[in-house]
């Protein structure tokens, strides 16, 4: 369900289309409302407005099919009003102060803290997690948010005396108009990673959910606003292509924070920095673990499983790939056992390990992923096709899956799958392992199962991946640390959250002054540069 603020008084009683989501295309079919059904509003200037689009993208509960609502794509009108009252708001908001704004910040986070089930009820929805996992999305993001009530320390500005008289300072001021652009999975986390840095720095900030969850940013734009944002500080609007393109090409906003795709990353990143902005973003992956014959084996598995198949998969940093070193592909069956006994199920049934894929099209593209490993000659030792989930028929269900003996020529490796399918090849040494894994394109994440430190200690100096795991599966780290994903993971260099996350939505300013004692005594003027201090 969207909150009550999202909701809109639509009377017009219209037989509804049959229409797929079509996230890559600039035209949308002129499409017939169904009444009832809930409208996702623009949050410009303070005020959740009705779009005046005729352009609405619908919105489906990813476990019932259910159409639950309609996002707009916010019009060019819409887009400009928003970036001038962005503009506007930028130049009243940079005048506050450091210890104003982080007041904001911790009622922000007290907010956040009570409504955090409602939160994770509507990702439910209309993203399909568990609630359980839902919360963790929600938490995730509220830790950017308690790093931002640490403003005052991390602000601070440097100060030397530079010649007897003069000093020069050293302060970070806001960039401006910043904008952000959402991916579906973590609908309250990757939204978190942005706006409250970006705010809490001094900037005001545009942000564009996916088009295909929404609810969870709307929510937390409501909570910001009781928080003290001011009116224009934090704007939302909807859409895709159209809506991202404009965001790239509009002058007036100076940086854009992108997590998502490599086609649109890529798209952003190179069309942004052609008009002149800063750009961070982080891409798609393919994260691998090593399994080494001395790891303790039940936790590893256990470790394993739940990276592979939580979230259906649908994380950037999930562990998709296994690399068995030795005998432990002998370990596979056993894998495949624990991996049978996770429940496939609607989000919150509180039995339910693993929920819905976003879309019908990703079901499709998984199950077709799957097959093509069997057509390359992979062994699919459990196939999570075909599971049917009792009272939500329609979902876009696909069970943990795990597919031995794959080469690194088949396309389900050279693939990121983004859905609940663990990939396993096999190898002879912690060396191979780690050369397979330099190889890879990309670097978000690997981890190494062992109870060997020198093995450890080998493996992290020598991968070349942004954030390793020693018996940890997922190793993303926790704010002040930011999230340093690499090589292919990532365009631009300054990562989100953490002091490179405040960086990044800020511009360092030195100011040299000189006040002299004995002013008074100048009688000459001075045209060489200086020697000696
Ligand atoms: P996506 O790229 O389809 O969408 C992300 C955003 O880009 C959306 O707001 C969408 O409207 C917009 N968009 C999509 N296609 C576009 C195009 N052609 N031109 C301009 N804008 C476009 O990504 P997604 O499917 O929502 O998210 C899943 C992807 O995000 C996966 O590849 C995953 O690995 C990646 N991801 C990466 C991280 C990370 O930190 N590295 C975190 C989460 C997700």
């Amino acid at each position: 369900m969207l909150s009550s603020i999202l909701k809109t008084s639509s009377s017009t009683i219209q037989r509804s289309t049959p229409f797929v989501r079509r996230a890559f295309s600039t035209q949308f079919p002129a499409l017939q409302r169904v009444a009832g059904v809930e409208t996702v509003k623009n949050y410009i200037n303070g005020k959740f407005t009705e779009s005046k689009t005729d352009k609405w993208i619908e919105l489906y509960n990813p476990a019932s099919q259910d159409l639950i609502g309609y996002v707009p794509e916010t019009t060019p009108e819409e887009l400009r009003e928003a970036t001038k009252t962005a503009a506007a708001a930028a130049k009243e908001w940079k005048k506050t102060t450091v210890l104003a704004r982080q007041r904001v910040m911790m009622d922000l986070q007290y907010l956040i803290r009570q409504k955090q089930d409602a939160i994770a009820e509507n990702i439910v929805q209309e993203q399909g997690k568990t609630f359980a996992d839902a919360k963790g999305d929600v938490f995730r993001g509220l830790q950017v948010v308690e790093q931002a009530c640490a403003l005052t320390s991390l602000l601070m500005g440097e100060k030397l005396t530079v010649a007897k008289d003069m000093e020069t300072y050293m302060y970070r001021e806001p960039l401006g108009v910043v904008a952000g652009i959402c991916p579906f999975n973590f609908p309250a986390m990757i939204p978190l990673w942005m706006f409250p840095l970006a705010i809490a720095a001094g900037n005001s900030i545009i942000m564009k959910p996916s088009e295909r969850d929404p609810g969870a940013l709307m929510m937390l734009a409501k909570l910001a606003a009781e928080a003290g944002v001011p009116d224009g500080v934090l704007n939302v609007v909807h859409g895709s292509v159209d809506c991202v393109n404009y965001i790239c090409d509009e002058p007036e906003i100076k940086a854009i924070s992108f997590v998502g795709s490599d086609k649109a990353g890529e798209h952003i990143y190179t069309r942004g920095n052609a008009n002149g902005k800063r750009v961070q973003a982080n891409l798609g992956a393919k994260n691998h673990a090593v399994l080494l014959p001395d790891a303790n084996k039940q936790a590893a598995l256990n470790a394993i499983a739940g990276a592979a198949f939580g979230a259906a998969g649908q994380r950037c940093m999930a562990l998709s790939t296994l690399v068995c070193v030795g005998e432990t592909k002998d370990w596979m069956p056993e894998l495949a056992q624990r991996a049978r006994e996770l429940k496939v199920g609607y989000g919150m049934d509180p039995d339910t390990d693993v929920g819905p894929l976003i879309t019908v099209q990703s079901k499709k593209r998984v199950e077709r992923l799957i097959q093509s490993g069997v057509d390359e000659g992979a062994d699919l030792i459990l196939d999570g096709r075909g599971v049917v989930v009792k009272g939500f028929e329609k979902g876009n269900f696909v069970g943990p899956s795990l597919l031995t003996n794959v080469k690194t020529n088949m396309e389900c490796y050279r693939e990121e799958i983004f859905g609940p399918v663990l990939v396993c090849l096999n190898v002879d040494t912690l060396d191979e392992a780690i050369e397979l894994i330099n190889k890879n394109p990309y670097g978000n994440g690997t981890a190494v199962f062992t109870n060997s430190g020198p093995s450890a200690r080998k493996f992290e100096h020598e991968i070349d991946v942004g954030q390793v795991g020693i018996n940890v599966p997922i190793p993303v780290p926790v704010p002040p640390f930011s999230f340093t994903g690499s090589r292919g993971s990532i365009l631009g260099d300054m990562n989100f959250y953490g002091k490179s996350g405040l960086n990044f939505y800020t511009k360092p300013k030195t100011v040299t002054s000189l006040w002299k004692e004995s002013d008074s005594e100048h009688t000459r003027a001075a045209v060489s540069m200086p020697t000696m201090h």
